[in-house]
């Protein structure tokens, strides 16, 4: 048993934050509040914020080696002349680097579990899940389905194009021999735009083994007018059409979704990856007014550059302060909620908020000068706090940080192999 003794907690699901302390017993949080029972191992958190680990549900674990490869450039030549030209040049050892890279900046800033949005075979899954089940990070991976070598109207760049039946046998292979294992659920992801026939297959798929899907969806104008000429649908209808409308499914971006009545499919809005693209403001009110449940990704860090959900919950939220011209909107506690319970609808995992009986999926933040007073913690986490506050962190009801020591990663020598391999410095040359 684990207590976080003597903090602010901040419960989420309607509850008001309280002072007291956190009980965790085994992976599921057993008491909240005063706790009078004795326990081995305690973690002091006056002066912290005790909440929900956040849940970020679209990211790209091997873009983290590409960070600044790709800025200030439109999506469709960021991917064709940057991303994917860099990606097809990775091997199994890259993919593996690149994923603990990103895992470890992501545990530090307070994110407990993932969802990835494909991988490419090159980058080496089975070497991802094995850095994925040592982190102790909660999270889906997911082999990358496609049958046409297109983006809308541009070929795809020629070395990420992958056969479409082999893609299935690795997906339904991964599958059977990661799902469950440690913290990692597989999940199904399609690459931007695969045929009606595919993407129904795939929701199929996805009933029957009883997992999620997941999809980039409408990011920039261009896919809705590809939408609109190829089968003379709007977004909504599309996804009808497909078998994508349901709650199993998360789309990333929908920046371009339009009226989104009858959306069923969870949403991952993306804010830093589509305001530094250039895509667009997701219209994140209007979705959240009619009731789609939209949760928060990082995407990669060639767009974003960083995989800290604290900086997309900020931007979530002033975002759409801005585009209406009204502070009212999308306050600090609904950006909250996105980047937690919401998350974890989407996902389907039993996390998001601290109450008795919830996995043990926990953060602390410490409570710094700029932290300081706090009046309404959600303002103080959401406008003031950094991924860099997080102090520490419980997945599954282990401490994999604490104190800011990332205890299943050794951090300074994974700084030692990004320094050596992860530069892509000749690879690079290519295209600066
Ligand atoms: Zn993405």
């Amino acid at each position: 048993m684990i207590l976080l003794k003597d903090g602010l907690i901040v419960p989420m699901a309607g509850r008001r934050a309280v002072k007291g302390s956190v009980l965790i017993d085994g992976n599921r949080i057993k008491e909240v509040g005063e706790v009078k029972e004795k326990v081995d191992a305690e973690i002091d958190c006056r002066h912290k914020i005790i909440m929900p680990g956040l849940i970020d549900t679209h990211i790209h674990l091997a873009q983290a080696l590409l960070r600044g490869c790709a800025d200030d450039i439109p999506l469709v030549r960021w991917l064709n002349e940057r991303v994917w030209p860099l990606q097809s040049t990775y091997d199994p050892e890259l993919g593996s680097l690149s994923a603990e890279l990103c895992i470890a900046e992501m545990l530090l800033s307070g994110t407990t579990t993932f969802l990835e949005s494909g991988l490419h075979t090159k980058y080496g899954i089975d070497g991802i899940a094995r850095v994925v089940e040592r982190s102790g990070m909660r999270g889906y991976i997911s082999k990358m389905l496609m049958d046409s070598p297109y983006y809308a109207n541009h070929r795809m760049y020629e070395g990420m194009v992958e056969d479409k039946d082999e893609a299935m046998k690795e997906a339904l292979s991964l599958f059977e021999r990661w799902n469950g294992k440690g913290g990692i659920r597989v999940a199904l992801a399609a690459r931007t735009h695969c045929t009606p026939e595919l993407y129904r297959e795939i929701s199929e798929m996805a009933e029957t083994l009883d997992t999620i899907a997941t999809l980039h969806f409408c990011e920039i104008k261009e896919d809705v007018s590809f939408l609109r000429k190829e089968y003379g649908m709007s977004p909504v209808e599309f996804l009808e059409h497909c078998g994508l409308n349901n709650e199993r499914v998360t789309l990333a971006h929908c920046v371009w979704l339009g009226d989104a009545e009858g959306l069923k499919a969870n949403v991952a809005h993306c804010p830093a990856s589509n305001f530094k693209l250039g895509s667009g403001i997701a219209p994140v009110k209007e979705m959240l007014d009619k009731g789609v449940n939209v949760t928060l990704g990082c995407d990669g860090a060639p767009c974003n550059n960083t995989y800290d959900l604290f900086r997309d919950m900020w931007l979530a939220s002033i975002a759409q302060k801005a585009r209406l011209l009204d502070p009212q909107v999308l306050d600090a506690h609904n950006a909250l909620t996105m980047a937690t319970i919401n998350g974890a609808k989407a996902l389907r995992i039993d996390s998001g908020s601290i109450a008795p009986g919830k996995l043990a999926d926990v953060i602390t933040i410490d409570l710094k000068p700029h932290l300081m007073p706090v009046r309404d913690p959600a303002s103080t986490i959401v406008y003031s706090a950094k991924g860099s506050d997080v102090c520490d962190v419980i997945v599954d009801g282990k401490v994999i940080v604490e104190n800011r020591e990332l205890k299943t990663i050794d951090v300074s020598k994974l700084m030692d192999r990004v320094e050596e391999k992860g530069l892509l410095p000749d690879r690079l040359a290519h295209f600066l």
